[in-house]
């Protein structure tokens, strides 16, 4: 994770190194495509819901096996780095963004972007191609007595986003911001709670996440407590938490946000 401030993470009761191989892949928009990973190893992924990041392993260019670490703790990532770099998979976050325990399977939304190494892996992936699962819990976790909510992010947190909606209870109420690059990528069909407004937001020309962070500055907060769960570009995520901090009062503790990438840097591994 590039920066996680909210120390507040739910883990699975047991967690162990998985491998998987791909089953299917589907594009389900210019910026999404979903790669369905499945095997009986899924059978150890616990299905929490909400955001449910897993680190995520697949071979290195040029690379035809994945050779997994083989620790189910966080020894793994020494492990990794003891790992000569032509044997070494590649490592990044994603979200769980739907399990079927009955089939076995995994769902994995990509926002793909370029050639970094992970959209380059998911728009060639193929049935058979091996890829690996490390369970790393949950992070939405709103206290129970909150009046509201706020759900924002970019392309990386909208598995997060719509995957937290799927779970929401009814009585849920709220706004959610979802900014992607072009309307093309808005969802259609949602079923979420009546009490909960979903705004997409084209970025067309902007530059990435301002258009969320000027939508929820002009969204009127209700009354009594709320939950903020940000999530996205660094930039995006602190400058939302900084305003509703300084400018609309929220305290720290209500507010989860998650730097998921960041401007320039690739991840580690
Ligand atoms: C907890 C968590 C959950 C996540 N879940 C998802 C998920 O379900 N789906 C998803 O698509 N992403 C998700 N992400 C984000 C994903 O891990 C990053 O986007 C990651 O950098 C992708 O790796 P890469 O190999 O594509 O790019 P990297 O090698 O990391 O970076 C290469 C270049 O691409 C840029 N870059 C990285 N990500 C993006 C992006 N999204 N858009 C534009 N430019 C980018 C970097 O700034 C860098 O310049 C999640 C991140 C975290 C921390």
């Amino acid at each position: 994770m590039t920066m996680s401030v909210l120390p507040k993470v739910r883990m699975p009761g047991s967690r162990r190194m998985i491998t998987l191989e791909v089953r299917r892949t589907e594009r389900i928009s210019p910026t999404f495509l979903n790669v369905t990973l499945g095997g009986p190893e899924a059978a150890h992924l616990e299905p929490m819901g909400f955001d449910h990041t897993i680190r995520f392993f697949f071979p290195r260019e040029g690379q035809t096996k994945l050779r997994m670490p083989r620790r189910d703790s966080e020894a793994w990532m020494a492990e990794l780095l003891l790992m000569p770099k032509a044997t070494r998979p590649r490592v990044r976050n994603y979200t769980v963004r739907r399990i079927r325990p009955e089939l076995n399977e995994v769902d994995v939304e990509f926002a793909l972007h370029g050639d970094s190494p992970a959209s380059a892996w998911a728009r060639d992936a193929r049935p058979g191609d091996p890829a690996g699962i490390f369970d790393m819990g949950i992070t939405y976790l709103p206290p129970e007595d909150v009046d509201w909510q706020i759900l924002a992010g970019d392309e990386s947190a909208l598995p997060a986003v719509l995957a937290i909606l799927d779970h929401a209870p009814a009585t849920l109420t709220g706004e959610v911001f979802l900014e992607v690059p072009e309307t093309a990528d808005f969802r259609t069909g949602l079923t979420v709670p009546d009490g909960i407004t979903v705004h997409w937001l084209a970025r067309g020309g902007a530059a990435s996440g301002t258009l969320v962070q000027e939508a929820v500055a002009c969204t009127e907060l209700p009354p009594g407590r709320g939950y903020v769960w940000v999530a996205g570009e660094a930039r995006l995520a602190t400058g939302v938490r900084r305003h509703l901090v300084r400018d609309r009062a929220v305290p720290k503790s209500d507010i989860a946000f998650h730097g998921y990438w960041r401007h320039g840097r690739s991840s580690l591994g």
